[in-house]
């Protein structure tokens, strides 16, 4: 019998029905890029209220295109955690009464573990055990990971996730939002040597990551001190390219240098790549060249998979298994400390 997933942990309005091989049968997403454009970066409140907005429409058109009844499902499932507050509650209320609802029990899902779980959705061999890369909007995590569920948190970003320093430099140089895709576009006609910027924390011993002192290291590159007004700049098509593929250099050789270093510590024989920045070009080619170099396997989840989906929360597939149901009374946990 299949089930119901509910993603709404940010921007993003999701829900899909799966089957219990794990055959997607039904699958809507409603994105709220163009509600936060204007402000190059998510809001929160208008996030929530789009997300009350939109989540009745999305469950009831992912259910309609499996061309299931409520009375075939099997349970409902929803991400929890980590996430922003006012979102993951209107998910959570939808699973909560729907499921109250329809007599169906509650699964909960982690954001997170279930960007990795897109990785297994690729491939028909096991992906685990591995070391899993989340390289999202939120989170730069490296985890041991045994099982889709047995997750031991490595090390992590001490300031700004990859995703976020991509959506703030593509601010400062006024190409949009969400920044990545449009600064890794444009860092495709520039010379990632063109500026020298810091791989913060590269050769430290741990598996940890910061990317606050690259975005200022980029904001010093096309600004005086001082200078606050990013939309006045008047930089050339060539400066910008070039700033964007020096930045996305950066990025790239602390997360392939990290990743490839925690494989190696322990010993397994892939890497697993789940989360928006995921579908980065650079990023999935750099990451391919140290597996080919070092011998390790690598999936990275597929680019349809890369942001917030609901597809991924075929995991709670796993977590039913395992017989690990939530209670009516399920609350959300936003998670404001590292190592989920
Ligand atoms: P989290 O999963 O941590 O809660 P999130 O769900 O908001 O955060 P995702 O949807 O997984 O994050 O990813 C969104 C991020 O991915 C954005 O920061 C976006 O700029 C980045 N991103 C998307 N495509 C690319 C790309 N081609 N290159 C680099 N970054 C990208
Ligand atoms: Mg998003
Ligand atoms: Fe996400």
């Amino acid at each position: 019998m299949p089930i119901l997933t509910i993603e709404s942990t940010c921007d993003e309005t999701a829900a899909a029905v799966i089957n219990d091989d794990g055959t997607v049968l039904g699958e809507c997403i409603a994105t709220q890029e163009l509600l936060h454009e204007k402000f190059r970066g998510v809001v929160p409140e208008i996030a929530a209220r789009a997300h009350v907005e939109r989540i009745l429409p999305v469950i009831d058109t992912a259910i309609k295109k499996a061309g299931v009844k409520p009375s075939d499902l099997s349970a409902i499932a929803v991400a929890d955690r980590p996430g922003l507050a006012g979102s993951l509650l209107v998910g959570v209320v939808a699973a909560k009464a729907l499921a109250l609802a329809w007599n169906k029990p509650l699964v909960a899902i982690n954001h997170l573990h279930a960007h990795l779980y897109a990785c297994q959705l690729a491939v028909d061999v096991p992906v685990y055990p591995c070391i899993g890369l989340v390289v999202s909007g939120g989170h730069t995590s490296l985890y041991h990971c045994t099982s889709p569920l047995d997750l031991e948190y490595l090390g992590g970003t001490i300031d700004d996730a990859a995703g976020e320093a991509f959506d703030k430099v593509a601010a400062m140089l006024s190409l949009g939002f969400p920044g990545g895709p449009a600064v890794s576009a444009l860092a495709a006609s520039g010379n990632p040597k063109a500026y020298d910027f810091p791989r913060s924390m590269i050769h430290k011993p741990n598996f940890d990551f910061s990317f606050s002192g690259l975005k200022t290291a980029v904001r010093y590159a096309i600004v005086g001190p001082g200078q606050t007004d990013f939309s006045k700049l008047k930089l050339a098509d060539q400066t910008k390219a070039d700033v964007c593929a020096s930045f996305e250099a950066a990025v790239v050789d602390v997360l392939v240098n990290k990743s490839r270093k925690a494989v190696q510590k322990y010993d397994v024989k892939r890497l697993i790549v789940g989360g928006g920045v995921a579908a980065n070009r650079k990023l999935r080619d750099g990451l391919q060249s140290a597996a080919d170099s070092v011998g390790f396997d690598l999936t990275i989840a597929p680019m349809n998979l890369c942001t917030d989906n609901a597809v991924m929360g075929a995991i709670a597939l796993e977590k039913i298994k395992r017989g690990e149901f939530a209670s009516y009374d399920l609350d959300v946990t936003p998670g404001l400390q590292r190592g989920f």
